[in-house]
């Protein structure tokens, strides 16, 4: 399954501001407690293991989706690159050709969200 960066995006958009803490049973959005809103409250055990998952998931995601943007802008910038045949640039992973585009079950094609045949 290709992660649909755009849709993880815009749910962060819509969702409580980060950071959110982990405070026992409960995922809150302030760290003293003081005025704080409980986002969510975990009823499956183990409660404050799972609280914090969604506390890091939340507060990491935004870093995870720039690096993997990040890395997916590396790869495009080499994937045609590095294996130059007599026809043409050539996939490293699949070995299609660039204006064919990666092949159905490429790997890398797949890795940068890119896994349908060019035109
Ligand atoms: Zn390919």
């Amino acid at each position: 399954m290709t992660p649909d960066l755009a849709r993880l995006r815009a749910l962060i958009a819509e969702a409580t501001p980060g950071p959110w803490y982990a405070r026992g049973d409960n995922v809150v959005d302030d760290a003293d407690q003081e005025c704080a809103g409980i986002i969510a409250t975990v009823t499956c055990e183990p409660h404050e293991p799972d609280a914090i998952l969604i506390t890091e998931m939340r507060n990491q995601l935004p870093a995870l989706l720039d690096e993997l943007e990040r890395l997916r802008a590396v790869v495009r910038s080499i994937e045609w690159t590095h294996c130059v045949s007599a026809y043409g640039r050539d996939c490293v992973s699949c070995g299609n050709q660039e204006e064919m585009g990666h092949a159905p079950d490429c790997e890398l094609g797949a890795a940068i969200g890119n896994s349908t045949p060019g035109p």
